[in-house]
C-alpha cells in the first residue's frame, strides 16, 4: 500500500468487506473447523494455507502483524507474547548450538541477560561490541560461525543511536543479516529496512501499545536477505524433517525466514499472544503517530528545560541539538527519536532521591514509553545489585535519572519537573 504512515496505522492489516465489522474482530478461538480431514491434513503439511490452531496462526493476531509489517515496509511479520520472545526467536530462527552472534553491547538489560546467560546455555556464543565500533572493530568480532548481527536502533536505556548503514554493510560483507530492535523509535520515527537492516523486532509493550496494558512483541522480515548466498543457514536452505522435508527458501521465497519462525518456532515454543491483547495493540497502533509526535515534542521541551535549569550535569536526549547522538539521529530518525531522556542531576544520589520523591505527575515506575510520564533511578532500582565500579562500567552513575516523558500537557509537566529540581537542590 502506498499510503503515508498515519493512514497505514489506521487502514493496514484489515479491510472489512460489505457488511462486515468495521473494527478488527477479536477471534477468541483456539481452533478452526473444516469439512474434510483431507483439507485439514493439507494444512498440517503446509500444502495449503489456512488456520487450524491459534498457537500457529490466528486471524486477529495476523491482521495486527500485517499492519506492523506494512508500517516497517516488510514482507511479513509475526506477533509474539513479549518483546523477549521476539528477540529470542529472531536469533534462534537462524542460530543454534555451535553458532555465534555479534551483538551491540548497548541493548535492553533483559535482552543482554537472554543472550549472555540463557542463550549461552543453548550453546550459542555472543561477542558484544560498542554501538560506536569502527568497521575494523566490527570486522574483528566476526568468527567463521557467526550467523547474525544484533543491535537496537535507539538503545534502552542508554539512548545510543545506531549507525544502521554501517552495521548492515559489515554484516552483509560477512554474509549474515542485521537484526535490529526498533522498539524506541517505532516505524513512525525510523524504518530500518530503508537503511539495510534485514529483520526488525519490537517490544510492542512500549509505544505501540502505548497505554501500558499489554506485554507483547513482533518480528518483521524485510524479505531482502538472500539466505542461499552461502551455507550458513541450513535451517532455511535444507529440508525440514518436521514438515516432510520442506525447504523454506524453495517453498516460501522471500517469506522463508518469517514462515519458519511461525510454523516451526511458534509451533514448538508457543509464545503466542492472546487475540485480545492483539486487539488492544491494534487500538494503540491506530493513534501511534499522534502519540509519538507528542511524546517527542514534550521530551524535547523537558530536556531543554532540565538543561537550562542549571540542576543537571549532563542531559542526554538525542533529539536535542548538542546532545550525544544528535547528528546520527538526524539521519536515521529526522522527525524525532522517542520520549525517553536521561540526565545526571547535580548533588549525586541524594539529589536524585529528593527529585524523584518530589515529583507529583511523574510516577516512579520501571516502565517506559507509555502515555504517562514516569521516572526511574537505575542505580537504586534496575541496577541495584551492581557495585560502584560495575555501575561506572555500564555507564550508570548514581546521579543518573531516566525520564520517560508522556503526553500530559507540557506546562503541567514542566511545573512538576521544575518543583522537583528545586527540591532536589535543597
Ligand atoms: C522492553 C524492551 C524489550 C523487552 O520487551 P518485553 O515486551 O518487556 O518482553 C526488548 N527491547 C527493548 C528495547 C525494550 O525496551
Amino acid at each position: 500500500m502506498g499510503y503515508r504512515i498515519n493512514t497505514k496505522c489506521i487502514l493496514s492489516g484489515y479491510s472489512p468487506k460489505n457488511g462486515e465489522p468495521r473494527q478488527l474482530p477479536v477471534y477468541q478461538s483456539t481452533t478452526y473447523k473444516y469439512d474434510s480431514s483431507v483439507e485439514m491434513g493439507k494444512l498440517f503439511d503446509l500444502e495449503s494455507e489456512g488456520y487450524f490452531y491459534t498457537r500457529l496462526q490466528n486471524p486477529t493476531n495476523d491482521a495486527v502483524a500485517a499492519k506492523i509489517a506494512d508500517l516497517e515496509g516488510g514482507v511479513g511479520a509475526i506477533l509474539t507474547s513479549s518483546g523477549q520472545a521476539a528477540s529470542f526467536y529472531s536469533v534462534f530462527n537462524i542460530a543454534g548450538a555451535g553458532d555465534h552472534i555479534v551483538s551491540s553491547a548497548a541493548i535492553y538489560g533483559g535482552t543482554y541477560n537472554l543472550f549472555n546467560v540463557t542463550m549461552r546455555k543453548l550453546g550459542i556464543d555472543f561477542t558484544f561490541v560498542s554501538p560506536h565500533a569502527s568497521e575494523e572493530e566490527l570486522n574483528a568480532a566476526f568468527k567463521p560461525n557467526t550467523k547474525a548481527v544484533f543491535a537496537e536502533t535507539l538503545s534502552n536505556p542508554a539512548l545510543e543511536v545506531l549507525d544502521i548503514e554501517k552495521f548492515a554493510s559489515v554484516a552483509h560483507a560477512h554474509g549474515v543479516p542485521l537484526i535490529v530492535d526498533n522498539t524506541f523509535p517505532t516505524p513512525v520515527n525510523c524504518r530500518p529496512f530503508e537503511f539495510g537492516a534485514d529483520i526488525v523486532t519490537h517490544s510492542t509493550t512500549k509505544y505501540m501499545d502505548g497505554h501500558a496494558t499489554s506485554v507483547g512483541g513482533c518480528i518483521v522480515d524485510s524479505g531482502n536477505f538472500d539466505w542461499t548466498q552461502n551455507d550458513k543457514f541450513p535451517g532455511l536452505t535444507t529440508p525440514d524433517d518436521s514438515y516432510h522435508g520442506i525447504t523454506y527458501t524453495e517453498r516460501f521465497g522471500k517469506l522463508a525466514y518469517i514462515t519458519k519462525t511461525t510454523v516451526q518456532l511458534m509451533r514448538d515454543l508457543g509464545s503466542v499472544p492472546s487475540p485480545f491483547n492483539a486487539f488492544l495493540l491494534n487500538l494503540g497502533l491506530e493513534t501511534l503517530p499522534l502519540r509519538v509526535e507528542r511524546h517527542c515534542q514534550n521530551a524535547l521541551k523537558a530536556a531543554e528545560f532540565i538543561r537550562d535549569s542549571g540542576c543537571a550535569i549532563e542531559v542526554n536526549y538525542p533529539g536535542m541539538e548538542g546532545s550525544r547522538g544528535y547528528e546520527t539521529a538526524k539521519k536515521y530518525m529526522p522527525n524525532g527519536t522517542s520520549g525517553v531522556i536521561s540526565f545526571r542531576i547535580k548533588g549525586g544520589r541524594d539529589a536524585a532521591t529528593k527529585f524523584m520523591d518530589s515529583l507529583k505527575i511523574a510516577e516512579i515506575a520501571t516502565h517506559v514509553a507509555d502515555a504517562r510520564t514516569c521516572c526511574l533511578h537505575p542505580a537504586s532500582t534496575t541496577h541495584r545489585q551492581l557495585t560502584a565500579q560495575e555501575l561506572i562500567d555500564c555507564g550508570i552513575s548514581d546521579d543518573l535519572i531516566r525520564l520517560s516523558v508522556g503526553i500530559e500537557h507540557i506546562d503541567d509537566l514542566l511545573e512538576d519537573i521544575g518543583n522537583a529540581l528545586e527540591a532536589s537542590q535543597k
